[in-house]
This record gives C-alpha cells, structure tokens and sequence, in this order.
C-alpha cells in the first residue's frame, strides 16, 4: 500500500493572503492579511514536533513554538496566546515584524527542502483572533506588591517590561517623549509592515492591566530623571538609539538630501494625522533633531567605517515636502530602514527608486522577505556602488557612485573595494540616507550614575549586578540603548529580563528588611 505522505509535503509552507502588488503600491495598509479560515490550523499541522526544537532557541524571547503550535492546530486560540505571552508581551507585533528567515524560521528543521513553518503568521493570526474574540490577559490572581516603577521610553523595551511588572503587581507608569506608544514600532516602522491600529489596541491591553501612560513627557527636559528616583522604587531606562549615522559625503548637505527616520517619521506623523505639540520648543518628531543628546555629547564614540561618520542631523532639508511624484530617488544603505525607505518612496509616487548597497545582495543585512517585497513594488537595487558625492547646485542633481569589489581579509565580512574607473553618475532628486543608528544616551545618564561603554551604550549586569541593572542599582536598562540599533524582538527580550530583575532586586530588598525587624 502506498504510504501517506507526511502531513508538510501534503500541505505546502503558505504565508496568509498578500494584497497584490499593484493594490498595495497605492495604500498603506499591511500587506499580509489573515490566514483563510482553516488555513492557519492546516499551517500549525505542518510542525513535525521535531523533538529538537532548534525555532525555540534560535526565538530571541525562546517562544514555547512547538507547544502552541499545537494548539493552534487543534484551533484553541485563547490557550495558545495565553502560551504566546508567557515568553513575548508583544507576539501580535514580533510575528508582523520580526525577521523570521533570520531567527525562527531560519533554524527550522523543515526550512531545508519542505518550506520552514510560518511561525510568525502564525503567531501574528492568532494574537488578532484572541483580541478579537474578547481574549485579555488575566491578572486576576495578581496582587498589588506596593511597588512603583517608573520607565522612561514607551518602545518595545518599555512596553515589555510594563507588561511583567504589571504581571507582577508592581505599578508600571511609562514615559515618553512622543504624543503615542510605540518608540520605533509606530514612529520608525512603516505602516504597510506594522498597522499603527495593532499598536492602539496593545495600549488598551497594557492600560486595562493597569499601565499608566505618561506620553508628551520628555525625562531631562519637562521633568527631571531625578525627580524620577525621588517618587519610584526603581527606574526602567528604554530610550533606543536615535543618533542617525550620515554619509560623509561631498555635497550631502544639498537640499533633497534626507536622512532616513526623520522622512519616515514625518510620514508616518503625516497618515496618523496627529498635529505636532503644541510646544514649539519640545522636540517633536518631525524635526530633524532625533538624536536624543545634545549636538556636542560628550558620548564616547568608537570608529565608523571608512567614509562614514554620524550626527544630530538638524538643519535646512524640507520634510515638510514629502511629495516625491515624478522625482528619481536613491536610497543608500542595505537594511531594513533602507527597505522601509525605499518602499515609502514608492508609495509616496517617486518616478523611481533606487537602492545602492556596497556590497553584493548575500551580504545584504535586511529580512529576504523585506528584500522581495522592495522589488516587487518596484525597487531597483544597484549592488557593488559605493557612493562618492552627492551632485547638484542648489539642491541634489544626481550620485557618483564607484563599483566595488568584496575583498575577504579574514577578519569578519569582506571588505567593499572600489574599483578604478568605474564612477558612474546616476539620476537622482532625492538621496535619502540609511546608514544605520547609534546609541544617543540622554545627559542625565552620567549625572545619575549610569555607566556607559566606549560607543555610549548603557553598561548592564556583570559582577555583583542582576541582569539589567545599571551601575545605580535602582536603575535597569535594555533595548537599542544597550545593544546598539538591533531588533524589536530584542528589546522585548531586554524588558522583559530586566523586569524580572526588578522583581527580584524588590524580594531581596524585602527579605533584608524582614529579617532587621526579626
Ligand atoms: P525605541 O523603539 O526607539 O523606543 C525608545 C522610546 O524612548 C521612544 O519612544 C523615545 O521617544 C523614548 N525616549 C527616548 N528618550 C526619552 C526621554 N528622555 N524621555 C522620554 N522618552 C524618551 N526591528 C525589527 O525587529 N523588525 C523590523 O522590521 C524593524 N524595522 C525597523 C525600521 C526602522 C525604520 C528602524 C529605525 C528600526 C527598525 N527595527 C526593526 C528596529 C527596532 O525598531 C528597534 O530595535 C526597537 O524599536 C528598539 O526598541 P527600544 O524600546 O529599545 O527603543
Ligand atoms: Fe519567531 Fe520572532 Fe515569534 Fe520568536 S518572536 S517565534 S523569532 S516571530
């Protein structure tokens, strides 16, 4: 008799329905639906419980995949967010943006030849059905521990630790400078990746757990990060890294020339029509000013690459514009801000964009998927250019750019090599630059006593410290202002930890006083 065929050759890897491309060149909306009804179950089947669960590792939070996947399969979808949310406050995001060629998928063992699990659409569809059908996380056997934790950044970071410490009992209030939650999830990322209504509905869940938010309050300017210490038990520090890193270019200070988060925070301000603060003197996010630390910080900086070097961008460039039909936009840089800015470009009407990277498209460090979904819409990518000058008089006119060859020295990546002769100059009205982000750490972090390391990063754990915690030790850290720019998924990780740290640092705090009174 002729044997079954397993259940994952049977039913072929299928992510959920994807608005064509012709529709979703037009809108903003996200370009991946739901799954069709019966398809997110037959999907799950697809798990062969391998017993070496290599997606669990490979997940920065160690998600427990195989687990609801099976209960996604048998189709019960409160359990399995319940399960979702154990390890990741924040799964209906990290399944929209995460890299999963990267990270789960990457290391699934059905990856080779059958087509890796869609673990993040997965997780993502389910999440969506939960909140839809009424789904909340139950904190009802949770009691007030007393505690009160202030968290300065409303990113992924401070997200996931308001939602342990919720968890907790311990009283969360999360400050940030911006007038939403979300850091980089709603000002950074694109809305046809992360729908900022997603974003809206994880503030609901976080308030009726009993998150406070304290939004349009930048620490250090409208209240002091002191003040901070003198009314909370402890502090959580997730303010990212926002020092843009600039091309050290002739000529790319030329109008038209666009550094990359200021363009596309100005566009998502743009769609969530919300009108800037009415405080002309706070710094609000469609300025060009993101860096989060005065233009002469005295933050340490470690060597840039060749050709590169950083700032506070501020000055002269018209964001205000973002009307870019009928005009020829570069975009230089290869990752995952540069697909954003390459796909916003698109959508805004550019005639055409171009992306150049200087090394060749394996080396390239975006999503696959970000790469695939860029061309689709109509990115051009120039790989092997370096860019030499930005052209033009009054503002920008075109590119030189020189090829490049990669060259191997055994130490890390190959290096990009320009090659001799071969400048060529392309069209260009727009250059919207995507180099990558530094740490920005606030000023009063070395007033507080917050160690930072030769790139401006916030020092965490290491000897006689939790996890997290800082050189002050009722100060934790986590999120791009200790990795560097990284990922959202890892943030999560980093709040999450450090709120258990903070839990933990509370207990003993607790114990020690028991025993004086004893
Ligand atoms: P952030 O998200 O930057 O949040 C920090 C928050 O702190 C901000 O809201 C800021 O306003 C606030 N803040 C700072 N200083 C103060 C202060 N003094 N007072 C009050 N508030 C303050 N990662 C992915 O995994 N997938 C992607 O697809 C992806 N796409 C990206 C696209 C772009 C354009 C960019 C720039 C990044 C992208 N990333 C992506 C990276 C990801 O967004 C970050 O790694 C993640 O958001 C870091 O989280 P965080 O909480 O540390 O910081
Ligand atoms: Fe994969 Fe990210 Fe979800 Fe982990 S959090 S399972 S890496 S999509």
């Amino acid at each position: 008799m002729k044997e079954k065929n397993p259940y994952f050759v049977e039913i072929p890897r299928a992510m959920p329905r994807e608005v064509p491309v012709a529709l979703r060149v037009l809108g903003w909306g996200e370009i991946y639906g739901g799954f069709d009804a019966g398809q997110g179950e037959q999907q799950a089947a697809r798990c062969i419980d391998c017993g070496n669960p290599y997606c669990e590792w490979k997940c920065p939070v160690h998600n427990y995949i195989p687990n609801w996947l099976k209960l996604a399969k048998e189709g019960r979808v409160f359990e399995a967010a319940t399960l979702m949310h154990e390890t990741n406050p924040l799964p209906e995001i990290c399944g929209r943006v995460c890299p999963q060629d990267r990270l789960c998928e990457g290391d699934c063992t059905l990856a080779d030849g059958f087509g890796a699990v869609t673990i993040g659409a997965i997780e993502k569809n389910i999440v969506d059905l939960a909140f839809q059908q009424g789904w909340r996380p139950d904190l009802s056997d949770v009691r007030p521990s007393g505690r009160r934790v202030a968290i300065v950044g409303a990113g992924p970071a401070g997200l996931s630790a308001a939602d342990r410490l919720a968890r907790a009992g311990v009283s969360a209030t999360v400050f940030d400078r911006y007038e939403e939650i979300g850091g980089l999830l709603t000002f950074g990322i694109p809305p046809f990746k992360l729908d900022k209504d997603v974003v809206r509905l994880r503030r609901q869940v976080l308030e009726g757990m009993g998150v406070e938010f304290r939004l349009g309050v930048e620490i250090g300017r409208d209240l002091a990060f002191d003040a901070l210490l003198d009314h909370y038990d402890a502090v959580f520090v997730g303010t990212g890294a926002y020092r843009e890193v600039a091309a050290d270019l002739p000529g790319d200070r030329l109008p038209g020339v666009l550094p990359a988060l200021p363009f596309l925070i100005a566009n998502v301000r743009r769609l969530l029509r919300s009108s800037p603060s009415s405080n002309t003197d706070r710094p609000d996010p469609v300025r060009f000013d993101e860096s989060g630390a005065s233009p002469d910080s005295s933050a340490p900086q470690t060597a840039l690459a060749p050709g590169l070097r950083e700032r506070s961008v501020s000055g002269s460039q018209d964001l205000t514009d973002l009307d870019l039909r009928g005009r020829h936009v570069v975009v230089l840089g290869g990752g995952d801000t540069g697909m954003d800015c390459n796909r916003t470009a698109i959508r805004l009407g550019a005639a055409s964009v171009t992306c150049v990277y200087r090394r060749d498209e394996a080396n390239m460090p975006g999503s696959r998927r970000e790469v695939k979904n860029a061309r689709e819409e109509g990115v051009r990518f120039l790989f092997n250019r370096q860019p030499l000058q930005v052209l033009g008089t009054d503002r920008v006119e075109g590119l030189r750019v020189v090829e490049t060859r990669l060259v191997a020295d055994g130490r890390g990546r190959a290096r990009p090599e320009p090659v001799a002769g071969s400048e060529e100059t392309l069209r260009a009205d727009v250059v919207i630059v995507a180099f990558g982000f530094r740490p920005s750490p606030p000023d009063w972090c070395r007033s507080a006593g917050i160690e930072l390391d030769d790139g401006g990063r916030l020092i965490v754990g290491g000897a006689g410290r939790l996890p997290f915690q800082t050189a002050h030790p009722r100060v934790f850290a986590g999120g791009d202002n200790v990795r560097g720019a990284d990922l959202v998924v890892r943030a999560v990780h980093d709040g999450r930890e450090a709120a258990a740290s903070i839990v933990e640092a509370f207990a003993t705090a607790q114990a020690a006083a028991e025993s004086v009174t004893a």
